[in-house]
């Protein structure tokens, strides 16, 4: 297939929805990790054509929501300091910390800038040689390779103002969190299309072998999602545990391995803070200490008090797929995307504003 309608062909899903059916007899429960999967699979009204025994549960793919408290008060205590500008991906802003949010300190005078790249966040280093610049770098593979590449440049061309608090998150451990930790019933997941083109497929293979479960790294169209669903039934159904590329299109079993170089330059794995999974070994990047200039946490005293969790919010149980937000008592009366408690409503990627937006 050549063109995006193709992808989205009635015909073509109608076929596939008939073969998950005719295939599909044990009651499973499948993970999507990723939050634009979530999304899509709203978007598109996946689940209200699946059979019966087959849930879909979302979990922590979304990286705004898996920020840990911690992180959004490190963030907020760096945007109090006089000549810090902090320069952030949109959505962070809008997330509640422990007694305020970067949208409220900027409201207060901070100067805390959205900016659409990290080398956006470079040209404002480089405008501004008298203010210390800080990029919130948050996400996962996906977009560690782009903020390597900006630290490098400032190393390159000596801008010390320039750096990095990173609170990147790594994928397969929170994957082992969630099936070691027992909690959450999962019997297999569908793996994020543009995180696998990075790390590619070979990164899910310890885990799946350890634990015995499926993946299977899925595109974004519907049918996408709906091959990829019909191949983790059938692995399920033969009782295999494999890990599948429905998205053969963009990736392959080795990844990106140039993007994966310039990571592994700049970055080092380390234990990393998670929403909704704890404190969780080599599951984030540090930089390393060759380019320390440019790690904010080594430049800034960031040491916070212990966080306080948002009263009565759900989403560290919607992380783990525990709860749906329509088990959260907040979901969509004192909790809103115009007025989120919990990241999980902030993002665009995250599992409430996805319920709240299709209406489930
Ligand atoms: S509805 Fe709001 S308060 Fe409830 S879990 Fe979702 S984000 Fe948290």
């Amino acid at each position: 297939m050549k063109y995006l309608d193709e992808y989205r062909d009635p015909e073509l899903a109608a076929g596939l929805i008939q073969r998950i059916k005719s295939l599909s007899r044990k009651p499973v429960r499948l993970m999507e990790i990723c939050g634009t999967h979530t999304v899509a699979i709203f978007r598109h009204g996946i689940r209200s054509v699946l059979p019966e025994n087959l849930v879909l549960v979302s979990g922590p793919g979304c990286p705004v929501c898996v920020t840990a408290q911690v992180d959004i008060d490190r963030s907020i205590k760096l945007a109090r300091i006089p000549d810090v500008i902090v320069t952030t991906f949109g959505d962070l802003v809008r997330v509640p910390g422990s007694g305020s949010s970067l949208a409220r300190e900027k409201a207060e005078g901070a100067d805390v800038r959205t900016v659409y790249s990290t080398f956006d966040a470079l040209s404002v280093a480089r405008n501004h040689p008298d203010r210390k610049v800080v990029f919130l770098g948050i996400g996962f593979e996906t977009t560690a390779p782009t903020i390597a590449a900006a630290i490098m440049t400032a190393h390159r061309e000596g801008l010390r103002n320039f750096s990095v608090l990173s609170m990147h998150k790594l994928l397969p451990p929170a994957m082992e969190a969630l099936l070691s930790g027992g909690e959450s019933r999962i019997d297999g997941f569908i793996c994020p299309g543009h995180v696998s083109v990075i790390i590619g497929t070979s990164a899910y293979e310890a885990v799946v072998r350890q634990h015995g479960t499926p993946c299977v790294v899925v595109g974004f169209e519907p049918t996408d999602i709906l091959e990829g669903l019909y191949r983790l039934i059938r692995l399920l159904e033969k009782n295999e545990a494999g890990v599948e590329i429905q998205y053969k299109r963009a990736v392959t079993p080795e990844g990106n391995i140039k993007a994966m170089h310039l990571l592994h330059t700049v970055f080092e794995p380390a234990q990393a803070a998670w929403r909704g999974l704890g404190v969780i070994p080599e599951s984030g990047l540090k930089i390393r200490d060759s380019f320390s200039i440019h790690d904010a946490a080594q430049s800034f005293d960031v040491e916070v008090p212990a966080p306080v969790d948002p009263k009565g919010c759900a989403c560290s149980e919607v992380i783990r797929g525990l709860k749906t937000p329509l088990d959260c008592p907040f979901f969509a009366s004192k909790c809103t995307p115009e007025e989120p408690v919990g990241p999980c409503m902030v993002s665009t990627e995250g599992t409430c504003a996805a319920y709240y937006k299709y209406r489930v």
